[in-house]
């Protein structure tokens, strides 16, 4: 029961410590413990049909399990330094970019090959964007699209499966300090490891809070982005989409100077419930099969809020959002754009007459019971703002879900190898709240088992 490496949890940057380590070091004894099911065993029981809604599975396959947060994703890498964490603040800009082209290329070793890579650079509606004060982010987007990401991480776990041992539906329950390096305690038995790489993501935040209050790792406190998500027909953003797949435009408001981004575009994809700790709150994706697409176009509208003095819980105000919506709602609330700004809610009727199908079963209801006034203007400013460089945004019919809400995990002290202040204890991926994204996740998986295979 002695490895020379446990990696904590098997979404991206668990999945990539193991790639990169097994392939450079074929000797080392590595095991993967992950409280979740195995790929081929995540089933969401949410069929729109029997099952309607969340129905709180002990582990919930669409966070958790092999692939993790990403499994059911649209597979987006987006690789830039623009957005998707601050890596590079720990690595530096140019090596960031090189991991994230690294993981593409092994993407595409692994069934990606054929999908687009999209790029900002040359792009003319950047000027297009700026004359309307919208700021266009540079970066490079690799599709894979929800169909061929799971293909990917299925060839994946082919490739590691012979030369890792892993541990699914096993949750760790703590990690304990031992003479030569780390106890790893979980429900059928203790094991023990000289270099322990904790990648917990999203779903185990409130346990890596424990674990760093416990090992007494400093952390930081962190934002939360809040917003809708927009759904539209495609055709509106069609000039945006087919050039760049995603855009990420940020406007800064002019009643309270606060930003405003777009966030995850899926063109012709469909809009989705997420669970995160019980709260329910929305998503999206899209396939890259053109017989799974829909003819709408969804994105978030997202405004940050970072607490810091005297209250710090960023996440637990986003969080209590999220809670009145469900309260209201009974899960997410829909209401369209033109219902939104005369002040009256959305009632069923009123979304069966407009010239747009939602893609998402939601509640009909009215979103400024829910969202603060500052953020709800910023979002109303901003889709305002969008209409000028994508005329349609702010029809009538335009959809709004709400609520979405970007959890970030607290930031944990980590050094420039991502080795938290505990010799041979690395905490890397969206779990460290350095990262918030498929390719930055994965690049910090490949960079800590790099260290680590200086060291072995
Ligand atoms: C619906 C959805 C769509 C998304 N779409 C995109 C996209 O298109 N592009 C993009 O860049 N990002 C996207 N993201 C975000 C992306 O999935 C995450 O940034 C990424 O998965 C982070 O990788 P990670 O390895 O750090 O953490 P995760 O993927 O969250 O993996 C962590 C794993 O650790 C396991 N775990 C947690 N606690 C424990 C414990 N105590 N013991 C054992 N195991 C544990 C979890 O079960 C989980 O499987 C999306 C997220 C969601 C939910």
């Amino acid at each position: 029961m002695t490895y020379d490496v446990i990696i904590v949890g098997a979404g991206p940057g668990g999945i990539f410590s193991a790639y990169e380590l097994t392939q450079k070091n074929p000797d080392l004894h590595i095991a993967v413990f992950e409280a979740g099911h195995a790929l081929d065993k995540r089933k969401c029981p949410i069929n729109g049909d029997t099952v309607k809604t969340c129905v709180g599975c002990q582990s919930c396959s669409i966070m958790s399990g092999f692939g993790g947060a990403g499994a059911f994703s649209d597979g987006k890498y987006n690789i830039t330094n623009d957005f998707g964490g601050t890596l590079y603040e720990y690595i530096g800009k140019q090596q960031a970019l090189e991991l994230m082209r690294y993981v593409d290329d092994i993407n595409m070793r692994y069934g990606g090959k054929g999908t687009k890579l999209y790029s900002t650079a040359g792009t003319s509606l950047k000027k297009v964007c700026v004359q309307h004060d919208l700021h266009l982010l540079d970066a490079s987007v690799r599709h894979l699209g929800t169909d061929i990401n799971y293909v990917v991480l299925a060839n994946l776990y082919e490739e590691l499966k012979h030369r890792v041992t892993f541990f699914f539906d096993t949750p760790v329950q703590t990690i304990d300090v031992a003479a030569d390096g780390y106890e790893i305690v979980c429900s059928k038995g203790t094991y023990t490891c000289k270099t322990c790489i904790v990648s917990v993501g999203r779903s185990g935040s409130k346990w890596m809070e424990q674990l760093c209050e416990k090992l007494h790792i400093p952390t930081r406190s962190n934002r939360v982005d809040i917003g809708v998500r927009v759904e539209l027909p495609a055709e509106v953003f069609a000039h945006l989409t087919d050039e760049l797949y995603e855009s990420k435009i940020v406007y800064r408001t002019k009643e309270y100077g606060d930003k405003v981004r777009t966030f995850c575009m899926n063109p012709k994809g469909a809009v989705v419930n997420e669970n995160t700790n019980g709260i329910i709150t929305v998503n999206g994706h899209s396939y890259e099969d053109p017989a799974k697409q829909t003819e709408n176009t969804n994105f978030a509208l997202l405004v940050a809020k970072h607490f810091s003095e005297p209250f710090k819980d960023s996440n637990g105000y986003g969080e209590s959002i999220a809670r009145l919506s469900n309260m209201l709602g009974g899960g997410v609330i829909v209401q369209r754009f033109g219902d939104l700004i005369r002040g009256r809610r959305s009632t069923q009727s009123r979304i069966d007459e407009a010239f747009i199908t939602p893609t998402l079963k939601a509640t009909p209801g009215d979103l400024s019971l829910v969202l603060p006034k500052r953020l709800l203007d910023g979002i109303i400013e901003m889709i305002y703002a969008l209409d000028k460089v994508a005329p349609g945004t702010a029809n009538d019919d335009t959809l709004l879900y709400g609520v979405e809400v970007k959890f970030y995990n607290m930031e944990v002290d980590v050094d420039a190898h991502l080795e938290s202040c505990l010799k041979g204890l690395y905490v890397i991926g969206d779990g460290s709240g350095i990262t918030h994204s498929l390719s930055h996740a994965s690049a910090s998986g490949v960079y800590v088992a790099r260290n680590i295979l200086k060291t072995t």
